[in-house]
């Protein structure tokens, strides 16, 4: 079979049939496919598209690379395209394990302005990311949960072909973040699987339309593997909570499980309603019932999210003082220029500025940077308030300081402020 033939039918914008694409794919790993020939295939995929049918061929491929995972019970697992001071993961795992489900996630870094799970955990020292499948395994069935780092031998396809769309702008590709993402996570081996689909500012997908066709090609994509899969689809234009930066989003995540209102603490109570509902094939209602009584018993969610930590080594000292995450040498005050009403907190700016300041601190200290919003949407304020306290190593000028300043907007009057949810696909046809 020729790249060259395969890279000219999509030029024509024809479709792939599953052997030239598992072929593709397999020559790629093995270094047969050049790295000029994939990146003229992955542009003209970019250009020209793929249709499902092709999109599952991929996922599959890139799956067939690397191992799959099994388990001797049912897994549940969530997975989130990406957001700002988006720590769903901490909140929901405890949660799901106190309703007996059994978690299994393998999490990743942060990519660009969209923070990591692994990132966030690292603030417990010594936490292992990298245990064996057998004590992965054996901490899911005495923990409820575990959270691991992607293993090294999944999806190796997709780790190379990511790699070289990341260099060659190929990244925005619908059918291409959709088989990238799918093709890691039927690896990890889960019965159910609900995906977070972000949109708006400080999402990968900037609007709802696009968001929608990458939550249904998922969706699609999943349930088509056996894996029982719905995505929903929410609001990424605000930050999820005050906290943005590693050690401020595990803060803000333990406030939000001892009961402060936010999008947060929204979003973990909804993910772990609709993963509770696949689950157990019962009504929403039910589910949120249960749901809602576990969120009642704040020391319980600690206990157990201490628990997960502890079988991973990790130091929970910051769950018993998460005043002490808040440790970086310098504090800095962006206040209000005006009185009004903030009607909008940007959150990609906010997720720039904060990697502005982690780019300063240097690695050891990377995951202390960070900033707490001290306003929320239509909070009203008078001139001089403050907005976001900003703690940092590095020393910042007033002009940096004011830089964030474009992030926040003030009216005169209140704005309606968007439902967190806009959809929730379960199936497609
Ligand atoms: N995340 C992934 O894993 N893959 C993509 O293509 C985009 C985001």
């Amino acid at each position: 079979m020729l790249i060259y033939e395969i890279i000219d039918k999509k030029r024509r914008n024809e479709k792939l049939l599953k052997k030239e694409i598992e072929w593709v794919v397999e020559n790629y790993v093995s270094g047969n496919v050049l790295e000029e020939q994939m990146s003229s295939l992955l542009m003209a995929i970019c250009i020209n598209g793929m249709d499902f049918k092709e999109a599952y061929y991929l996922t599959k491929a890139m799956q067939a690379t690397g191992k799959t995972y099994s388990f001797d019970f049912d897994i549940v697992d969530k997975h989130s395209t990406g957001g700002v001071s988006d720590s769903t993961t901490l909140i929901l795992t405890p949660i799901l394990a106190l309703a007996g489900l059994k978690v299994a996630k393998m999490s990743g870094r942060s990519l660009g302005t969209t923070g990591g799970t692994i990132d966030k955990l690292s603030v417990f020292d010594n936490y292992k990311f990298n245990v064996e499948e057998d004590e992965f395994k054996k901490i899911i069935q005495t923990v409820g949960a575990s959270i691991i780092s992607q293993k090294n031998d999944i999806a190796l396809g997709d780790k190379k072909i990511y790699a070289l769309r990341d260099k060659t702008a190929t990244v925005k590709s619908i059918p291409l973040i959709a088989s990238s993402i799918m093709s890691k996570k039927l690896a990890c081996g889960a019965k159910v699987l609900l995906l977070d689909v972000k949109y708006g500012k400080g999402a990968l997908m900037k609007n709802k339309k696009d968001a929608l066709e990458l939550a249904k090609t998922m969706v699609k994509i999943g349930n088509m593997n056996g894996t029982k899969t719905w995505a929903v689809l929410t609001n990424m234009n605000t930050p999820l909570a005050d906290g943005v930066g590693s050690a401020m989003e595990v803060y803000s995540a333990i406030d939000a499980i001892n009961g402060k209102k936010s999008y947060l603490r929204e979003i973990s109570a909804e993910l772990a309603t609709y993963l509770y509902q696949m689950s157990k094939n019962c009504s929403y209602l039910s589910a949120k019932k249960v749901i809602s009584q576990i969120l009642k018993n704040p020391n319980a969610i600690m206990a157990k999210l201490q628990e997960m930590i502890s079988a991973h080594g990790g130091n929970c000292e910051y769950l018993m003082h998460p005043e002490n995450l808040i440790n970086a040498k310098n504090y800095y005050e962006l206040k209000a220029s005006k009185e009004g009403f903030v009607t909008e907190i940007d959150a990609l700016d906010v997720a720039r500025f904060v990697m502005l300041l982690e780019d300063r601190a240097g690695v050891e200290r990377k995951l202390f940077q960070g900033v707490l919003l001290n306003v929320a949407l239509n909070t009203k304020v008078s001139k001089g308030d403050t907005l976001v306290k900003i703690y940092c190593d590095g020393e910042l000028t007033d002009d940096e300081v004011a830089s964030l300043e474009k992030a926040i907007i003030i009216s005169p009057n209140k704005i309606n402020i968007e439902p967190l949810i806009y959809k929730v696909v379960r199936s497609v046809k």
